[in-house]
């Protein structure tokens, strides 16, 4: 396997809860969804880069905002084919392939939360990394805005299926109120409760809870778990009825997420 020497993966905070993702290797760099164009400008100057890419997952202007002012540092705008966002250069469907700084990545189609969501998966990197947006989150997973529960939960389980060390670079810290709900689902999920330690220290320190890894979302985040036998008693008490397909598990869930203070 290949590993991307001298790459870094930083997290710039923007807006009130995003994380736009910035990759360095030898003075060049690239963004993920930079809603914002001011994090990313401190950032090259402090750090002396150059932009080269920018990457975008899908058209909410929390991450798709700052790429007209941002490209016009000459740097190649990817996006998703089927929406329309300003200044892409390359518009990428599933199973295309990219590679920046070096990093081979391949576009996963994740649908859902917007009708044309992209993911971008770098398998080479030790471990592999997939940065998804709004589609997976740590503990959570994106709302229900363009797409169907049978469209999202085909496309968490196409990142499920990632190697469990798979990084999770997603777009919010939105962590700990996700293990909240996550508690109100699987209350006796034992990693569940670990996490939920570990995630309010890591928070108390003021640090980033993310990446997560697909392993610990397989072990934790409900919206991962339609299969599990616990989330579905769960799932089937919310719904009052006494049988749900998967997608009506995973439909359930989502719809009580939405509602859930
Ligand atoms: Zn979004």
């Amino acid at each position: 396997m290949t590993v991307a020497a001298g790459l870094s993966i930083t997290p710039l905070p923007a807006f009130d809860d995003n994380y736009l993702w910035l990759l360095a290797r030898d003075g060049e760099a690239a963004v993920v969804d930079p809603g914002d164009p001011e994090p990313v400008r401190r950032a090259l100057a402090e750090q002396g880069l150059r932009l080269s890419a920018i990457l975008v997952t899908h058209h909410h202007g929390d991450h798709a905002g700052g790429v007209p002012e941002l490209r016009a540092t000459g740097a190649t705008v990817y996006g998703p084919r089927s929406e329309d966002i300003e200044g892409v250069d390359v518009r990428l469907g599933g199973g295309d392939t990219l590679t920046v700084l070096g990093v081979r990545f391949v576009v996963l189609d994740v649908p859902g939360h917007t009708a044309g969501h992209i993911a971008y998966f770098a398998e080479a990197l030790d471990p592999p990394a997939v940065f998804c947006g709004d589609t997976l989150f740590a503990c959570g997973c994106g709302r229900l805005f363009e797409g169907t529960a049978a469209q999202m939960l085909a496309s968490l389980d196409r990142l499920a299926a990632l190697p469990p060390a798979t990084r999770v670079y997603c777009a919010h810290e939105y962590t700990l109120a996700n293990i909240r709900f996550a508690l109100a689902v699987e209350p006796d999920n034992a990693a569940l409760q670990a996490r939920a330690q570990a995630a309010q220290a890591t928070r108390a320190r003021g640090e980033p809870t993310v990446p997560s890894s697909i392993a610990l979302e397989r072990e934790t985040n409900p919206f991962l778990r339609s299969a599990a036998p616990a989330v579905q008693v769960a799932a089937r008490q919310r719904a009052g009825t006494d049988y749900l397909d998967r997608v009506q598990t995973f439909a359930a869930i989502r719809s009580w997420k939405d509602g859930f203070r």
